[in-house]
């Protein structure tokens, strides 16, 4: 049966990189070895890794303006710590907007190391939308944003107008959708979404924001891993490598321009079904939907097991609602096809027809 597959992370990656990091741990490149038996100091794995940093920060079109890319370990959630081990300084504060689960986890974590003010939040309406017209002071060390909100459902469309240091976690929509990512001074993404899969994150910052750091470890220390070229401890290497294909597959379709498209024709078309679909609705702010994960409930859950057992008959993997969240979602990252979109709605519909 053909699977579909609307995971939310790890999540669903191109065939072709799927094959391409098979061969690689049988025989990489032809030698004979393992991508994952041979030393990471191994002049065919440092070109995998440069060309990863590379191909992060072409990609993002911030190749030669001052940024550096780094591949460390530790997911999304050690960033939360480094973020502001690096940033906060010891008589300084940072704020943060409060979009999500994730963002308040970003948030709570920084509160272990300094000074933390949340700017705004959607807590009040289980955050079910970005907060508007946010007010940012001047005095922050940095502005902390979560981008997409995986488990709810909403994104940020417009950014925050500040002068401060703009950080955000862009885990779930990073390479998904045209933007100015200059405006960005530090921004990081677990890779099991967009860029690859689990067990490295992708770190894209500002050099000169490194300056003014305070005495941290140097596993902490983005300065020491830039200085190290993301190889100061062994890297996670076949995470690096996945990664490098699954940006050289997006290089290779057209870069972020190709998949804001096809993601855009994508979310249409899944939450025009939601808002027609009698059996569904979708909790999050029109205005503030996510492209990446589509959220959805049935009005009425004693349908719930039949609408599992109908997606689970016909290949739909992966819709279920985060356990804190219930309902559904359906995540549809840059490698999910528009034909799994097209199955899923099909399915919903056919299931209305069953119930009307
Ligand atoms: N931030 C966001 C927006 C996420 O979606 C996730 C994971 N789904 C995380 C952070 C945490 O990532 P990790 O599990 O790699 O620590």
């Amino acid at each position: 049966m053909e699977m579909h597959n609307f995971s939310s992370g790890p999540s669903i990656l191109p065939p072709e990189v799927l094959q391409k990091a098979s061969e690689a741990v049988l025989n990489f490149n032809n030698s004979g070895l393992s991508l994952i038996e041979i030393s990471h100091r191994d002049p065919s794995f440092v070109e995998i890794m440069n060309s990863a940093r590379n191909l992060a920060l072409e990609l993002l079109n911030l190749e030669n303006k001052g940024y550096s890319a780094l591949f460390l370990q530790g997911g999304a959630s050690l960033e939360f710590v480094r973020v502001a081990n690096n940033l906060l300084k010891v008589d300084g504060k940072a704020g943060y907007i409060n979009t999500g689960n994730w963002a308040n986890n970003a948030q709570n974590e920084a509160a272990y190391f300094g000074a933390v003010v949340e700017i705004a939040s959607s807590k009040d309406k289980n955050y079910s939308y970005i907060p508007k017209n946010i007010v940012v002071p001047n005095n922050l060390d940095y502005l902390h944003i979560t981008t997409n909100n995986t488990i709810y459902g909403t994104q940020f469309k417009d950014f925050p107008e500040t002068d401060v240091p703009l950080v955000c976690d862009m885990s779930s929509d990073i390479f998904s959708r045209n933007l100015d990512f200059s405006k960005f001074d530090l921004i990081y993404a677990c890779a099991q979404k967009n860029a690859g899969t689990s067990g490295i994150n992708l770190i894209v910052v500002k050099d000169e924001l490194l300056n003014k750091t305070r005495s941290i470890p140097n596993i902490m220390n983005y300065k020491k891993h830039i200085e190290r070229e993301s190889m100061y401890n062994t890297p996670s290497v076949f995470s690096v490598y996945v990664s490098y294909l699954t940006l050289k597959w997006l290089k290779d379709l057209g870069g972020i321009a190709a998949v804001d498209r096809r993601n855009l024709a994508k979310a249409n078309l899944m939450y025009s079904e939601i808002d027609r679909n009698s059996l569904f609705y979708g909790t999050a702010a029109v205005e503030d939907r996510s492209t990446m994960n589509v959220t959805f409930f049935l009005k009425d859950e004693k349908l719930t097991t039949t609408f599992d057992e109908l997606c689970l008959s016909e290949g739909i993997y992966g819709v279920k609602g985060h356990r804190t969240a219930g309902g559904y979602r359906a995540s549809m990252y840059n490698a999910l096809p528009m034909t799994s979109v097209q199955k899923l709605v099909e399915v919903m519909q056919r299931f209305e027809t069953r119930f009307l």
